[in-house]
């Protein structure tokens, strides 16, 4: 995987990327009816998810990929860190030659992850775990988090310029129940290199443009993981939160879910994927497993989503992510 490349020098793009800092998190609204070049999706559809960590990829929107990839859709997975922060959290794997070669086990964890969800590619972004907000692995200048917001966004948009996908998915603005420094990251850097791939004189190094026509982040609503938990206690399995917890959980503002895609039968692929990253997931876990899967299903077998961005201008609510881009692009 490697570490970051070093910053050396400023590149003519990044000079021009310096002067459009304030299109982060602002810039162009949702607009319906905005000018397209349709005659670009003529081939397969392409969907790109932007995860942290390792393990992430499993816990949000696996069934979701699972469901797109049978249907034909190329499904591609940008992974920013090798997880090497990592608490190993199953007993079964809590060993010295586990934690000794974490990074190499994650790696192969993260393969086997994959392959059970149907990634069709997977490109390791190169940076360093961050670690927990306040623990000694935010300094480490090859973490995720420290490296300069252009840099990493460089290499995103070269993923996407090579890549070509014709939706993203990247994490929500609102993180406040699971403020990892490498997930914010992952949202700031997602919506740049989203903004930034279309345009030419940004980032010239790396490729041609590219447009995606949607941006989407992955969520689960307060009223999910509130159904979710009083189901828990409905069948008698320990529930993994205090009171506490779950009225934070409760009143943690969330982007509105705009789009539920019915995940059906590729539902049961996020416990099988999660299982594949056997140091990071307890099987006796309540918190993953807790719930059996047909007792699951009844809670609604939908993967939840906010469209942040459309080019293309969809009709909301929607139940698929690639509404308005299908049929307009009769694919
Ligand atoms: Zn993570």
């Amino acid at each position: 995987m490697g570490g970051p490349a070093t910053a050396g020098g400023t590149t003519a793009g990044q000079q021009q990327w310096a002067g459009r800092q304030q299109w982060s998190g602002a810039g162009e609204p949702a607009a319906p009816g905005r000018a397209l070049c349709w005659g670009a999706v003529t081939e397969q559809l392409c969907l790109l998810s932007v995860h942290a960590h390792p393990d992430d990829e499993s816990s949000k929107g696996a069934p979701t990929v699972a469901k797109y990839h049978s249907e034909g859709v190329r499904c591609v997975l940008v992974c920013c860190t090798g997880g090497e922060e990592g608490d190993i959290l199953n007993p079964a794997m809590d060993r010295p030659d586990v934690a000794d070669n974490l990074t190499e086990i994650r790696a192969r964890e993260l393969e086997r992850a994959s392959r059970v969800i149907g990634y069709d590619e997977v490109v390791m972004l190169g940076y360093r775990d961050s670690g927990m907000p306040g623990s000694p692995a935010n300094q480490d200048p090859a973490s995720f988090a420290r490296a300069p917001l252009e840099e990493v966004t460089e290499r995103l948009v070269e993923v996407i310029r090579r890549t070509k996908p014709h939706v993203m998915v990247v994490y929500p603005a609102h993180q406040s129940t699971y403020p990892h420094p490498d997930h914010v990251r992952v949202h700031e850097v997602g919506l740049a290199a989203f903004l930034a791939a279309g345009d030419a004189e940004v980032f010239p190094a790396a490729g041609p443009p590219w447009r995606p026509l949607k941006l989407y982040y992955t969520l689960r609503s307060s009223k999910r993981w509130l159904a979710w938990a009083e189901k828990l206690k409905e069948i008698g399995r320990e529930l993994p939160w205090d009171d506490e917890r779950l009225e934070m959980i409760a009143k943690a503002p969330h982007e509105q879910v705009t789009t539920e895609v019915e995940v059906g039968a590729w539902a049961h692929v996020r416990q099988e994927a999660l299982r594949a990253h056997e140091t990071q997931v307890d099987p006796k876990s309540s918190f993953w497993f807790g719930l059996p899967p047909e007792v699951e299903a009844e809670l609604g077998q939908v993967d939840e989503y906010h469209l942040a961005f459309d080019r293309c201008g969809s009709a909301l609510p929607e139940d698929d992510l690639f509404a308005a881009i299908r049929e307009k692009a009769a694919l």
